[in-house]
């Protein structure tokens, strides 16, 4: 039994009267639980997002919206936290500049801020003693709106001032050095607990959500997928990377250096065991294969240059104009003249923005070397697991999807997955096929 955790909840964790109070029943009974991380209310996020790109006219709309959805909460809890409402819904109304990415990120801020006083103020009328802490202060990162990156020393140096007793903070912001609000990325709330976790030494992450623990695929998608009780933080990451929403990706990075087990839990059901990510190591040589995935939001870019038939450092003028632009390339397959990568458009910030078409200046760049072509509507299917190059088992798979059209396929850099790019609407019946067949009522 751990000494002490930290708790995440995420967005439907916080989103009803109902959720609420189950966090109070979880750490009543839990109590090893030193630090509660919350997400903003489950949708929150996404009307900042559209805030923030609104014209005018329809602002007043969402703000109304967005203080409803949180006066609702506070009267059904039956909270005296109204004036906090309002003045945060007054702070969104007062931005000048909803263009500019440090105001998106200090408007998508007032999710977390606003769920963190919400939680709080219940949790304090059911007599728990819980102080508030502004995350900013604690969590320092660099100036990359959207998606800071992290200052493990200085973050590290401010959580030694990290108040003792239980706390409440917020999730997925944290601040640059000079006080201005930042963000991690969409879902980011899981790896600011990690990142807490590492730094005040916690023995277990708890991440509470909708789900009762890691299934072998979305059980939204696919209601037959089986729960996996255990898995390596290596299986764990590769699933989050290849697009398991249930975890973001960076989280576990934490958690390796700080040698901290996760557990993935369910708010609505806490007494389920559900899935604990551990250091344990699966010595496997035989070919397993845990769980697929799916990740929606797929851009393709293909680069084609016949002046670099023969020539060498194509893919290094591509990849350091993409490295300057500072975009993270998913999938690659190369030909003598053309390169097609993949680019997921939620890691490139919270701000969804595809890079793309919002950055004539990276286009331009590219297009004086080369002919560039963007599909869009695609997702990435993966099968995750162990010893995936073994013959047979790509044949396998791309045997099941036969019938269907498939825009890339990714085999052989690692043994631990195979990803296929394919057509959005077509997605979901080949991710099920995928799951019925290969993992299908045998389980793992
Ligand atoms: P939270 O708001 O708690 O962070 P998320 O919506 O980010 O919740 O993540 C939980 C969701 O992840 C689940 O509701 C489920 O639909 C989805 N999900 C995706 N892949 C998996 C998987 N392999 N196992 C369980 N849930 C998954
Ligand atoms: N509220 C943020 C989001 O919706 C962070 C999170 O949920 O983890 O992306
Ligand atoms: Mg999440």
């Amino acid at each position: 039994m751990a000494r002490n955790s930290i708790a995440k909840f995420g967005g439907t964790s916080v989103k009803t009267a109902n959720a609420i109070r189950q966090i109070g029943h979880i750490l009543t009974s839990n109590t090893t639980i030193r630090v509660v991380v919350v997400s903003a209310v489950g949708g929150v996020t996404n009307l900042l997002v559209e805030l923030c790109k609104s014209p005018e006219t329809t602002r007043a709309a969402l703000l109304q919206k967005i203080q409803d959805i949180h006066f609702n909460l506070a009267e059904e809890l039956i909270l005296p936290v109204q004036d906090q409402i309002v003045q945060a819904v007054r702070r969104l109304n007062n931005i000048r500049d909803l263009s500019s990415p440090q105001m998106i990120d200090f408007a998508l801020s007032q999710g977390e801020d606003l769920s963190s006083l919400i939680v709080q103020a219940y949790l304090v009328s059911q007599g728990l003693e819980v102080t508030h802490v502004d995350i900013r202060k604690f969590l320092i990162t660099n100036d990359h709106f959207g998606k800071a990156v992290v200052d493990l020393t200085a973050t590290k140096h401010q959580m030694t001032h990290f108040p003792t007793g239980l706390c409440i903070t917020q999730g997925f912001i944290g601040s640059t050095s000079d006080g201005r609000t930042t963000t991690l990325g969409r879902g980011g709330s899981d790896y600011s607990a990690a990142l807490l976790a590492e730094c005040l030494n916690t023995d277990e992450l708890l991440i509470y959500t909708d789900v009762p623990g890691v299934y072998t695929m979305d059980p939204r998608i696919v209601p037959s997928a089986h729960l996996i009780p255990e898995l390596s933080f290596q299986e764990m990451a590769e699933m989050a990377n290849f697009g398991a929403k249930i975890l973001h990706p960076a989280t576990l990075e934490p958690c390796i250096r700080g040698q901290i087990p996760v557990r993935i839990l369910s708010t609505f059901e806490p007494d389920k065991p559900g899935t604990i990510v551990t250091v344990t190591e699966r010595q496997n040589a035989t070919p397993t294969i845990s769980a697929i995935t799916m990740r929606q939001g797929q851009l393709l870019v293909t680069i084609k240059s016949l002046k670099m038939l023969n020539a060498y450092g194509f893919l290094a003028t591509i990849f350091s104009i993409l490295a300057r632009n500072k975009i993270s390339v998913d999938l690659i397959t190369t030909s003598e003249v053309s390169v097609a990568l993949t680019i997921d458009i939620t890691s490139v910030g919270s701000h969804a923005v595809n890079p793309f078409i919002s950055n004539q200046a990276l286009l331009d760049e590219l297009m004086e070397f080369a002919e560039v072509v963007i599909e869009e509507d695609l997702t990435l299917l993966a099968i995750v697991g162990t010893s995936l190059t073994i013959p047979g088992i790509i044949q396998k798979t791309l045997g099941i999807i036969e019938s269907y059209p498939i825009r890339l396929v990714c085999y052989g850099a690692s043994n631990s997955s195979i990803s296929v790019l394919v057509h959005k609407d077509k997605a979901v019946t080949m991710v099920q096929m995928l799951h019925q067949q290969l993992l299908g009522d045998a389980g793992v």
